[in-house]
Protein backbone atom coordinates (compact mmCIF):
# COMPACT_ATOMS: atom_id res chain seq x y z
CA UNK A 1 0.00 0.00 0.00
CA UNK A 2 1.58 2.96 -0.95
CA UNK A 3 1.94 6.47 1.21
CA UNK A 4 0.68 9.38 -1.16
CA UNK A 5 2.16 12.80 -1.69
CA UNK A 6 0.70 15.57 -3.70
CA UNK A 7 2.50 18.96 -4.19
CA UNK A 8 -0.03 21.34 -6.34
CA UNK A 9 -2.43 19.26 -7.90
CA UNK A 10 0.07 16.25 -8.58
CA UNK A 11 -0.11 13.17 -6.93
CA UNK A 12 3.52 10.99 -6.57
CA UNK A 13 4.98 8.76 -4.26
CA UNK A 14 5.64 10.15 -1.09
CA UNK A 15 9.59 10.10 -1.08
CA UNK A 16 9.38 11.89 -4.33
CA UNK A 17 7.05 14.48 -3.16
CA UNK A 18 9.24 17.74 -2.75
CA UNK A 19 9.14 21.46 -2.54
CA UNK A 20 11.56 24.16 -2.60
CA UNK A 21 14.25 25.38 0.06
CA UNK A 22 12.70 28.85 -0.89
CA UNK A 23 8.87 28.03 0.44
CA UNK A 24 7.45 30.54 2.35
CA UNK A 25 6.18 27.35 4.71
CA UNK A 26 9.48 26.14 5.16
CA UNK A 27 11.29 30.07 5.54
CA UNK A 28 9.19 31.50 7.48
CA UNK A 29 6.17 28.98 8.65
CA UNK A 30 4.33 30.86 6.49
CA UNK A 31 1.26 28.60 5.85
CA UNK A 32 -1.64 26.34 7.58
CA UNK A 33 -2.50 22.92 7.73
CA UNK A 34 -5.37 20.29 8.24
CA UNK A 35 -5.26 16.86 9.35
CA UNK A 36 -7.77 14.48 8.35
CA UNK A 37 -8.78 10.90 9.73
CA UNK A 38 -11.12 8.65 8.36
CA UNK A 39 -13.62 5.85 9.34
CA UNK A 40 -14.92 3.25 7.40
CA UNK A 41 -12.79 4.67 4.85
CA UNK A 42 -14.49 8.24 4.76
CA UNK A 43 -12.89 11.08 5.56
CA UNK A 44 -14.43 12.08 8.81
CA UNK A 45 -16.16 15.79 9.23
CA UNK A 46 -14.67 17.16 6.16
CA UNK A 47 -17.08 19.92 5.38
CA UNK A 48 -15.70 20.97 9.11
CA UNK A 49 -12.42 20.43 8.40
CA UNK A 50 -12.48 22.65 5.16
CA UNK A 51 -14.28 25.14 6.76
CA UNK A 52 -11.74 25.38 9.21
CA UNK A 53 -9.06 25.44 6.63
CA UNK A 54 -11.15 28.62 5.12
CA UNK A 55 -11.04 30.39 8.14
CA UNK A 56 -7.18 29.91 8.70
CA UNK A 57 -6.24 30.80 4.92
CA UNK A 58 -8.65 34.25 5.18
CA UNK A 59 -7.02 35.29 9.10
CA UNK A 60 -3.51 35.07 7.05
CA UNK A 61 -4.69 36.36 4.00
CA UNK A 62 -3.69 33.54 2.20
CA UNK A 63 -5.86 32.86 -1.38
CA UNK A 64 -7.18 29.21 -1.66
CA UNK A 65 -6.00 28.14 -5.01
CA UNK A 66 -9.25 25.90 -5.34
CA UNK A 67 -13.15 25.47 -4.73
CA UNK A 68 -13.63 23.53 -1.71
CA UNK A 69 -15.20 21.04 -3.97
CA UNK A 70 -11.78 20.62 -5.47
CA UNK A 71 -10.17 19.72 -2.31
CA UNK A 72 -12.85 17.50 -1.50
CA UNK A 73 -12.17 16.09 -4.74
CA UNK A 74 -8.31 15.63 -4.30
CA UNK A 75 -8.30 14.49 -0.81
CA UNK A 76 -11.10 11.59 -2.07
CA UNK A 77 -8.99 10.88 -4.80
CA UNK A 78 -5.51 10.92 -2.55
CA UNK A 79 -7.42 8.24 -0.21
CA UNK A 80 -8.65 5.94 -2.56
CA UNK A 81 -4.85 5.75 -4.61
CA UNK A 82 -3.22 4.94 -1.15
CA UNK A 83 -5.52 1.62 -0.91
CA UNK A 84 -5.14 1.65 3.17
CA UNK A 85 -8.34 0.63 5.42
CA UNK A 86 -8.30 3.96 7.02
CA UNK A 87 -6.03 6.74 5.97
CA UNK A 88 -4.43 10.27 7.61
CA UNK A 89 -5.07 13.55 5.37
CA UNK A 90 -2.34 15.98 5.65
CA UNK A 91 -2.95 19.15 3.89
CA UNK A 92 -0.48 22.45 3.97
CA UNK A 93 -0.71 25.59 1.99
CA UNK A 94 1.95 27.69 2.35
CA UNK A 95 2.25 31.33 0.68
CA UNK A 96 4.72 29.63 -1.71
CA UNK A 97 7.70 29.86 -2.92
CA UNK A 98 9.90 33.37 -3.52
CA UNK A 99 13.32 35.02 -2.38
CA UNK A 100 13.29 35.45 1.06
CA UNK A 101 11.44 38.70 2.28
CA UNK A 102 8.95 38.94 5.11
CA UNK A 103 6.57 41.53 3.17
CA UNK A 104 4.24 39.08 0.60
CA UNK A 105 5.93 37.81 -2.56
CA UNK A 106 3.59 39.55 -5.64
CA UNK A 107 3.60 37.16 -7.96
CA UNK A 108 4.21 33.62 -5.67
CA UNK A 109 1.31 31.44 -6.08
CA UNK A 110 -0.08 29.43 -2.71
CA UNK A 111 1.96 25.77 -2.43
CA UNK A 112 -0.57 23.01 -1.57
CA UNK A 113 0.61 19.58 -0.33
CA UNK A 114 -1.39 16.23 0.98
CA UNK A 115 0.07 13.63 1.96
CA UNK A 116 -1.67 10.37 2.71
CA UNK A 117 -0.81 8.07 5.47
CA UNK A 118 -2.33 4.77 6.99
CA UNK A 119 -3.98 5.94 10.12
CA UNK A 120 -2.79 3.90 12.75
CA UNK A 121 -5.63 3.82 15.81
CA UNK A 122 -4.56 4.82 19.28
CA UNK A 123 -3.28 1.68 21.57
CA UNK A 124 -6.71 0.98 22.98
CA UNK A 125 -5.14 0.16 26.14
CA UNK A 126 -4.02 3.77 26.24
CA UNK A 127 -8.10 4.66 25.86
CA UNK A 128 -8.84 2.57 28.37
CA UNK A 129 -6.58 3.12 31.19
CA UNK A 130 -5.96 7.02 30.40
CA UNK A 131 -2.47 8.92 30.14
CA UNK A 132 -0.72 11.22 31.98
CA UNK A 133 0.06 14.46 31.23
CA UNK A 134 1.49 17.95 32.20
CA UNK A 135 0.90 21.62 32.61
CA UNK A 136 3.21 24.28 30.71
CA UNK A 137 3.12 28.12 30.45
CA UNK A 138 1.10 28.76 27.29
CA UNK A 139 3.59 30.67 25.79
CA UNK A 140 1.83 30.57 21.99
CA UNK A 141 1.49 33.37 19.85
CA UNK A 142 -1.83 35.15 20.26
CA UNK A 143 -4.25 33.26 17.27
CA UNK A 144 -4.27 29.90 18.84
CA UNK A 145 -7.64 29.59 16.40
CA UNK A 146 -5.73 29.55 13.47
CA UNK A 147 -4.08 26.08 12.38
CA UNK A 148 -0.90 27.77 11.52
CA UNK A 149 2.27 25.73 10.80
CA UNK A 150 4.15 27.08 13.48
CA UNK A 151 4.37 24.73 15.66
CA UNK A 152 7.41 25.23 17.91
CA UNK A 153 6.02 25.58 21.35
CA UNK A 154 3.73 22.77 20.62
CA UNK A 155 6.79 20.75 19.28
CA UNK A 156 8.59 21.76 22.76
CA UNK A 157 5.46 20.84 24.91
CA UNK A 158 5.32 17.41 23.42
CA UNK A 159 8.89 16.39 24.16
CA UNK A 160 9.22 17.74 27.48
CA UNK A 161 5.47 15.61 28.01
CA UNK A 162 7.31 12.45 26.69
CA UNK A 163 10.55 13.12 28.39
CA UNK A 164 8.74 13.33 31.74
CA UNK A 165 6.81 10.00 30.56
CA UNK A 166 3.75 11.73 30.13
CA UNK A 167 1.48 11.47 27.24
CA UNK A 168 0.35 15.41 26.38
CA UNK A 169 1.62 18.71 27.39
CA UNK A 170 -1.63 21.14 28.49
CA UNK A 171 -1.18 24.81 27.88
CA UNK A 172 -2.09 27.19 30.84
CA UNK A 173 -1.95 30.81 30.05
CA UNK A 174 -1.96 33.38 32.74
CA UNK A 175 -3.63 30.78 35.14
CA UNK A 176 -5.99 29.34 32.90
CA UNK A 177 -6.07 25.76 31.22
CA UNK A 178 -6.61 26.58 27.23
CA UNK A 179 -5.95 23.20 25.27
CA UNK A 180 -3.79 20.48 24.65
CA UNK A 181 -0.27 20.63 22.67
CA UNK A 182 -2.41 18.09 19.77
CA UNK A 183 -6.05 18.17 21.52
CA UNK A 184 -8.68 20.28 24.04
CA UNK A 185 -9.01 19.66 27.11
CA UNK A 186 -12.10 18.89 29.36
CA UNK A 187 -12.75 18.69 33.13
CA UNK A 188 -15.92 17.30 34.48
CA UNK A 189 -16.56 19.00 37.72
CA UNK A 190 -19.70 18.07 40.07
CA UNK A 191 -21.32 16.46 36.76
CA UNK A 192 -20.62 19.36 34.65
CA UNK A 193 -18.66 19.43 31.73
CA UNK A 194 -16.40 22.48 31.05
CA UNK A 195 -13.77 23.46 28.66
CA UNK A 196 -12.43 26.84 27.47
CA UNK A 197 -14.64 28.43 24.95
CA UNK A 198 -14.11 28.90 21.43
CA UNK A 199 -12.29 32.46 20.59
CA UNK A 200 -8.21 32.89 19.58
CA UNK A 201 -6.84 31.46 22.76
CA UNK A 202 -8.03 27.90 21.34
CA UNK A 203 -8.28 25.63 18.47
CA UNK A 204 -11.40 24.99 17.66
CA UNK A 205 -11.59 21.38 17.52
CA UNK A 206 -13.54 19.50 15.12
CA UNK A 207 -13.88 16.86 17.75
CA UNK A 208 -14.48 19.06 20.22
CA UNK A 209 -17.41 20.35 18.60
CA UNK A 210 -18.92 16.79 17.89
CA UNK A 211 -18.30 15.76 21.77
CA UNK A 212 -19.41 18.82 23.12
CA UNK A 213 -23.01 18.30 21.10
CA UNK A 214 -22.80 14.35 21.95
CA UNK A 215 -22.05 15.28 25.92
CA UNK A 216 -25.57 17.61 25.78
CA UNK A 217 -27.27 14.96 23.87
CA UNK A 218 -26.44 12.25 26.56
CA UNK A 219 -28.26 14.03 29.17
CA UNK A 220 -25.08 16.32 30.55
CA UNK A 221 -24.66 20.20 30.71
CA UNK A 222 -21.55 21.61 29.20
CA UNK A 223 -20.30 24.81 30.13
CA UNK A 224 -17.76 26.81 28.00
CA UNK A 225 -15.29 28.26 30.01
CA UNK A 226 -12.47 28.63 31.00
CA UNK A 227 -11.27 26.91 34.00
CA UNK A 228 -7.88 27.68 36.15
CA UNK A 229 -4.90 25.45 36.96
CA UNK A 230 -6.39 24.43 40.54
CA UNK A 231 -9.82 23.48 39.03
CA UNK A 232 -7.55 21.25 36.30
CA UNK A 233 -5.64 19.78 39.29
CA UNK A 234 -9.05 19.47 41.54
CA UNK A 235 -11.16 18.30 38.61
CA UNK A 236 -13.55 14.99 39.04
CA UNK A 237 -12.36 13.69 35.72
CA UNK A 238 -10.44 15.02 32.58
CA UNK A 239 -10.16 13.80 28.80
CA UNK A 240 -8.80 15.18 26.01
CA UNK A 241 -10.37 15.68 22.22
CA UNK A 242 -8.42 15.78 19.10
CA UNK A 243 -8.63 13.73 15.82
CA UNK A 244 -5.62 11.51 16.69
CA UNK A 245 -6.60 10.56 20.41
CA UNK A 246 -10.44 10.55 20.07
CA UNK A 247 -11.50 11.17 23.79
CA UNK A 248 -8.89 10.12 26.03
CA UNK A 249 -9.31 10.00 29.35
CA UNK A 250 -6.61 11.82 32.00
CA UNK A 251 -5.76 10.44 34.69
CA UNK A 252 -2.79 12.33 36.27
CA UNK A 253 -2.18 15.67 36.23
CA UNK A 254 1.55 16.63 36.90
CA UNK A 255 1.88 12.79 38.24
CA UNK A 256 -1.03 13.90 40.80
CA UNK A 257 -3.74 10.93 40.32
CA UNK A 258 -7.23 12.29 39.18
CA UNK A 259 -10.18 10.18 38.81
CA UNK A 260 -13.15 9.53 41.33
CA UNK A 261 -11.62 9.20 44.90
CA UNK A 262 -7.71 9.80 43.70
CA UNK A 263 -8.41 6.50 41.88
CA UNK A 264 -5.90 7.37 38.86
CA UNK A 265 -8.86 5.46 36.85
CA UNK A 266 -11.15 7.35 34.14
CA UNK A 267 -14.05 8.23 35.81
CA UNK A 268 -18.32 7.38 34.49
CA UNK A 269 -18.52 10.87 32.52
CA UNK A 270 -15.98 10.39 30.47
CA UNK A 271 -16.37 6.78 29.99
CA UNK A 272 -20.21 7.57 28.92
CA UNK A 273 -18.98 10.54 26.61
CA UNK A 274 -16.17 8.31 25.10
CA UNK A 275 -18.44 4.78 24.37
CA UNK A 276 -20.78 7.75 22.78
CA UNK A 277 -17.90 8.88 20.60
CA UNK A 278 -17.17 5.32 19.36
CA UNK A 279 -20.76 4.83 18.72
CA UNK A 280 -20.87 8.32 16.59
CA UNK A 281 -17.86 7.00 14.45
CA UNK A 282 -19.52 3.28 14.11
N1 LIG B 1 -5.77 21.84 19.73
C1 LIG B 1 -4.60 21.77 19.07
C2 LIG B 1 -3.50 22.71 19.43
C3 LIG B 1 -4.42 20.83 18.04
O1 LIG B 1 -3.26 20.77 17.36
C4 LIG B 1 -5.49 19.93 17.75
C5 LIG B 1 -5.37 18.94 16.68
O2 LIG B 1 -4.37 18.80 16.04
C6 LIG B 1 -6.67 20.04 18.47
C7 LIG B 1 -6.78 21.01 19.45
C8 LIG B 1 -7.83 19.12 18.17
O3 LIG B 1 -8.43 19.50 16.97
P1 LIG B 1 -9.23 18.44 16.08
O4 LIG B 1 -10.28 17.86 16.95
O5 LIG B 1 -9.81 19.27 14.99
O6 LIG B 1 -8.25 17.45 15.63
Amino acid sequence: MPDIGFVNDRFLPLEEATVSVEDRGFQFGDGIYEVIRTYHGQPFQLDAHLARLERSAKAVELPLPWSIQQWVTYIRDGITRSGYPESKVYLQLTRGVAPRDHVFPSAARPTAVMTVREMKPMDPALQASGVSVITMDDWRWGRCDIKSVNLLPNVLARQKAKQTGAFEAVFIRSGRVTEGAVSNVMIVKAGLVLTAPEGEQILSGVTRTIVLELTKKEGLSVEERFVSLDDLQRADEIFLTGTTVEVLPVVRVDGKAIGPGGSGKPGPVTLKVQAAFQRFVG
